[in-house]
């Protein structure tokens, strides 16, 4: 099972699930010398609210004006202009790695959850709602886990101790393989298993499902913190070990440093196997269909069908391998490693998944390194806390069905849905208006927005959970047999034909999701609330809120990614030559504007890789925008405490992205997330000609770019 904090989600939608930071300065590319610079007197700049005018909040009036600093000049830092009092007097709470408007609503959703989980209690036995309560209430009952011990991981243990030789490696590799990885939807291209299974539409045939291989095996972020030549990562490297040999000690394991020894060696060789996460995000490189047969001869060293029938997927005639190179070597060190390295490591990765399910020794150790030392983190989160997250992880839509009957008021859904029309036909009338674009490729571009579905709150069938057993005073069996569950239920999807509408996200989170195959958009209900989202609050802030979250959805259809696939979610070229040049090169582009981004010192934004994300950010915004001016009907906007129209309706976008972060985090989620850190996904504002009317920016400004210099794309 994988903890919560073991998820590092990756592209296609919003945010990564625990974004945030401690960067309150970097915006654009500027340094700190230059944004310390006296601003410069802006015309347009929006004065200070009268006195005697309420203070705006949020679901009223809209953006937080507090959060303001009106001494830095938008055009040089409109992060720092739209957040500075914010940045300065937010300090990042000691239980999380960062921190920002996203987080402030999870932590609502995760005390209304924690509610509703816990009257689940009184449920009729064996129902769905008493799994929920059962599940809940077993991880809190710290004193059963105390007394049982390292007993539940006992068998597990025992299992991998019996590999006598290499067909019982597959075995036991094969048995534990999961669905816990997937490339398109939630991007979560890792696991700390050595492959992981996504289950979803064919790449090269929608109508049915196929299953896809992904490199996995580190339990670091990346293959970069094995590999990376610099004192920090080499400390790093000396810590991981000294926490592998304090977990196989707690767990009853005799010389551990040397066990540990061989599990980093071991790991530092699959780091030298795997690609990096800018060549996992090509998706050219991805379309690999291998038939089952032929793992052997393309992928020697694993005993494959020893492997794949453990997996029960013994029958399947073909996968697709998303990374062939890193498959292939990775299979090889099934066969050239020694077998006790195997089985240290085997040991070592499952004591630590199950850590947060054991005894609270297990517990400290793990967050003495996945959270202080990887992330900078410096306090666990209260138990209850993470008996939420564990709850969500093993029976999400079951928590998502309760919190919806009481948190998603029919009339917010109906609001919502209005509005994701409005920016979808704001979307339309761009495609129409773009000039780079030909006749050809321009209705294929139109097909394609006209067939996206857009689904608001919740799933339309919620997921059934009859078949999972929830036992009363079983944490670690609980979530043991949950990610089984949900392993089952996939490897069950590839016989079934194709539910275009199941979510790959829960509804309890404050997230968005485009799912290109299903050339689909979801927005949970969590998300549709305030400060993102009120249909009685002033509609410029609604709409450079939630409006361009909404956008950004829409856009990934189309971004670097998305526009590989056609209405269908089929990979289908269906771009003219020379209108995928020019995509192309504006893509460049705008990669070469983050590149020029640095967060810390020693590390710049990748462009590369976060370029769907930026894409998605710029387009979004743009076609929000649109939308709020149609939503004006001619009329202009009224000017409201002295902003007008456009002000409020940036400054509302520029807020949704504050975020403070940690810098271990900043430093992980800048290597190994396809999202750009908060402030510079706000600075894309730069691209935009309304925001240079709004604010008045002029030549010479940090942020300015001359009209040709400014990245267009849709
Ligand atoms: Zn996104």
């Amino acid at each position: 099972m994988t903890p919560p904090h073991r998820r590092f989600p990756g592209a296609r939608h919003v945010l990564a699930s625990a974004c945030t930071t401690a960067l309150l300065t970097s915006c654009a590319s500027s340094t700190s010398a230059e944004k310390a610079a006296p601003p410069a007197p802006v015309a347009a700049a929006p004065a200070a609210p009268p006195a005697s005018k309420p203070k705006p909040t949020y679901g009223t009036f809209g953006f937080d004006s507090s959060g303001m600093d009106r001494d830095i000049a938008p055009g040089d830092d409109f992060y720092g202009f739209a957040n500075g009092a914010w940045v300065r007097r937010t300090e990042i709470p000691p239980d999380r790695s960062s921190y920002g408007m996203f987080t402030t609503l999870a932590e609502q959703a995760d005390q209304r959850n924690r509610e509703l989980i816990e009257a689940q209690r009184q449920a009729p036995a064996g129902s769905e709602a008493r799994k929920v309560g059962d599940l809940f209430a077993s991880f809190m009952d710290e004193a059963a886990i105390e007394a049982r011990g390292v007993t539940p991981l006992k068998p597990e243990l025992e299992r991998i101790a019996a590999i006598g030789q290499r067909e019982q490696l597959a075995t036991v590799l094969g048995a534990t393989l999961r669905a816990d990885v997937d490339a398109l939807n939630m991007g979560d291209v890792t696991t700390d298993r050595l492959f992981g299974l996504w289950v979803a539409e064919d790449l090269n045939e929608p109508s049915r499902y196929a299953p896809y291989l992904l490199q996995g095996g580190l339990w670091l972020p990346d293959r970069d913190y094995y590999l990376a030549d610099s004192p920090r990562f080499t400390e790093l490297r000396e810590r991981y070990q000294a926490h592998i040999a304090a977990m196989l000690k707690l767990a009853g394991f005799d010389d551990v440093e040397t066990r540990a020894g061989r599990v980093f060696a071991l790991e530092r060789k699959m780091a030298q196997a795997h690609v990096s996460q800018v060549d996992t995000r090509d998706i050219s490189k991805a379309n690999n269909p291998w038939p089952r047969a032929e793992f052997t001869k393309r992928a020697p060293g694993l005993a494959w069908k020893a492997f794949f029938a453990a997996a029960g997927l013994g029958t399947q005639e073909q996968f697709i391998v998303w990374q062939p190179s890193a498959l292939t070597a990775l299979s090889k060190l099934a066969q050239s490693e020694p077998l006790q390295a195997w089985k240290d490591y085997l040991a070592f990765h499952a004591v630590a998944r199950a850590a947060p399910y054991l005894p609270k020794a297990f517990v400290d150790e793990s967050f003495a390194f996945n959270g202080k030392t990887l992330t900078g983190t410096p306090a666990l989160k209260e138990r209850w806390k993470r008996g939420v997250d564990a709850t969500n992880h093993s029976m999400g839509e079951a928590v998502g069905k309760l919190y919806v009957a009481k948190h998603f008021p029919p009339e917010v859904k109906a609001e919502a849905e209005a509005m994701v029309r409005n920016i979808i036909t704001a979307f339309e009338k761009r495609i129409d208006a773009l000039t780079w674009m030909s006749p050809d490729t321009r209705t294929r571009a139109k097909e394609k927005v006209g067939t996206l579905q857009a689904s608001i709150g919740h799933p339309e069938k919620w997921r059934d959970y009859s078949g999972l057993d929830i036992v009363a005073g079983d944490a670690y069996g609980n979530a043991e047999r949950a990610v089984r569950f949900e392993y089952q239920r996939n490897v069950a999807k590839l016989d079934q034909p194709v539910d275009r509408k199941e979510w790959y996200m829960v509804p309890q989170l404050v997230n968005a999701l485009n799912s290109p195959q299903q050339n689909s958009i979801i927005f949970p209900a969590a998300i549709l609330q305030p400060p993102f989202f009120d249909a009685n609050a002033d509609p410029a802030v609604n709409y450079g809120g939630i409006g361009a979250v909404i956008g950004h959805e829409i856009v990934h259809s189309f971004d670097d990614v998305g526009a590989k696939f056609d209405a269908r979610g089929k990979l289908e070229n269906w771009w003219t030559k020379e209108d995928e040049a020019k995509f192309q090169a504006a893509g460049k582009a705008l990669a070469a504007q983050y590149d020029a981004y640095r967060p810390l010192p020693d590390l710049a934004v990748n462009g590369e890789l976060t370029l769907g994300e930026n894409i998605a950010d710029m387009a979004g915004v743009a076609v929000a925008h649109d939308a709020y001016q149609l939503s004006l009907g001619g009329k202009p906007a009224p000017v409201i405490d002295g902003y007008t129209g456009d002000q409020r309706f940036f400054l509302g976008f520029g807020q949704v992205w504050r975020t403070s972060y940690r810098e271990p985090y900043l430093r992980r989620i800048i290597m190994t997330d396809g999202h750009s850190p908060g402030p510079y996904r706000t600075a894309t504002v730069r691209n935009l000609d309304a925001w240079y009317g709004a604010f008045d920016v002029k030549p010479g400004q940090t942020l300015f770019l001359a009209p040709e210099q400014r990245v267009r794309i849709w």
